[in-house]
């Protein structure tokens, strides 16, 4: 056990998801005109829409939604990819903080039609998605146990924990773990510059310095002191992490916003976690969505806060995987039998892409998908990914299923090659 001094964490308030320390400036106005048609682009005269950020939003949704019916021609595992994609697409342009690449028409020249304007934001997003939903995973690898993590990080784990007095920052629970808070693995395969990158396109981030990003040398930055409940919580995606700037000794105070997400807003999993740091005669209060925890330090140098680059990055990527697990929970993605498991053998040791491991696990959960037919989904989904023909074709009762929408089929798996 270290002796002090110590870093502290304790509850400051309940606030709402917007709440920052400081007043902002006056935001720009989101009511504007958008100029639809006219020359060139129709011989009529042009219409003028009213318009909002948000109202923008909604209708992108709507319109990303209305086109779910036209990939039931696809097969199996590549109409329930694109289902996925869609579904969580309409989900992350509902959320309030969401900002699409490209999606404002704010100060924009004249367009074509709104649907042609929705169709490039949905078809510019798709790379990222995938990037975001492929690269990013909480699991270690099977076949390398802790390989890619160094000594400093290591070392790391065990440190920062004694920096808080062994104690969960949330929850105050003992003898905490060492979380990472971007996982090294995500670190180690596309630096967290491409994944900052990817999520400017979906979250409003600034431009950040690219030393801003690295951990190598500061691995402290990357902990933080969780219990293994809420560390399980956070690796589900269940409740995130929102990092909010101090207006003044952003080295010395950090303010941390625990967020329930989408789908485990439940009483029964926000019972779960309880801040045993207050009201300490008493029964523990439940710790509630919009809480907001104050990390301090006495000394940056030594014993540094968490990076809030690496938090923002977090929270960026939980939402978004939030969104990727309501939209399989809700049971649409997978309509249909499952894919007869026909085809060549899979590998067993092979994982599927962290977005489809988020999406089974969420629809089994759900009761949307039962064991069995979440297995046969793997594998089909492996198949898809890894290029593997599977028999499908040879099937008579697909075949024509499968000629005729073969063109359509090639033109999706064409675009998903971004
Ligand atoms: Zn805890």
């Amino acid at each position: 056990m270290a002796t002090g001094p110590f870093n502290t964490a304790q509850f400051v308030a309940s606030e709402a998801e917007d709440w920052a320390p400081t007043v902002l400036p006056s935001p720009p106005p989101t009511e504007y005109t958008v100029t639809i048609g006219g020359p060139p682009f129709s011989p009529d005269e042009p219409q003028r829409l009213v318009t909002t950020t948000a109202d923008l939003k909604t209708r992108f949704a709507q319109y990303v939604l209305r086109k779910l019916p036209s990939l039931d021609g696809l097969n199996g595992a590549a109409k329930t990819d694109w289902r996925l994609y869609y579904t969580a697409m309409a989900r992350v342009a509902q959320e309030p903080t969401s900002t699409l690449a490209g999606l404002s028409l704010f100060g924009h020249e004249p367009i074509q039609s709104l649907e042609a304007h929705f169709e490039d934001v949905l078809s510019g997003l798709h790379g990222p998605f995938h990037s975001l939903g492929t690269a990013w995973d909480n699991k270690p690898d099977k076949t390398d146990k802790g390989k890619g993590r160094t000594s400093a990080d290591r070392k790391a784990q065990d440190v920062v924990p004694q920096w808080y007095d062994e104690a969960c920052i949330l929850c105050g629970f003992p003898q905490p773990q060492g979380a990472h808070i971007v996982p090294v693995r995500a670190l180690r395969f596309q630096d967290a510059e491409v994944h900052w990158a990817m999520l400017r396109k979906f979250w409003p981030l600034s431009m950040v310095a690219t030393h801003e990003l690295i951990t190598s040398g500061r691995e402290e930055t990357n902990i933080l002191p969780l219990c293994p409940n809420t560390h399980w919580l956070w690796d589900k995606f269940a409740l995130a992490i929102r990092p909010i700037a101090h207006p003044t000794r952003p080295q010395h105070s950090l303010y941390l916003q625990l967020l329930w997400l989408e789908n485990h807003a439940t009483a029964s999993v926000q019972d779960t976690l309880s801040d045993f740091r207050r009201q300490r005669a008493g029964p523990h209060p439940g710790i509630q969505n919009g809480d907001v925890y104050e990390l301090t330090t006495t000394d940056p140098a030594a014993r540094p806060l968490p990076s809030l680059r690496l938090l923002q990055i977090q929270l960026g990527v939980h939402k978004l995987m939030s969104a990727i697990r309501a939209a399989a929970a809700a049971g649409d993605i997978f309509r249909g039998d499952p894919p007869d498991d026909k085809g060549l053998p899979v590998p067993s040791d092979l994982a599927l892409p962290s977005r489809w491991e988020a999406a089974l696990d969420a629809a089994t959960g759900a009761g949307a998908l039962d064991r069995a037919a979440a297995d046969l989904w793997r594998v089909a989904l492996l198949r898809h990914f890894l290029g593997l023909a599977s028999n499908e074709e040879d099937d008579d009762e697909e075949e024509d299923e499968a000629r005729a929408t073969s063109g359509d089929r090639q033109a999706h798996e064409g675009a998903e090659d971004v």
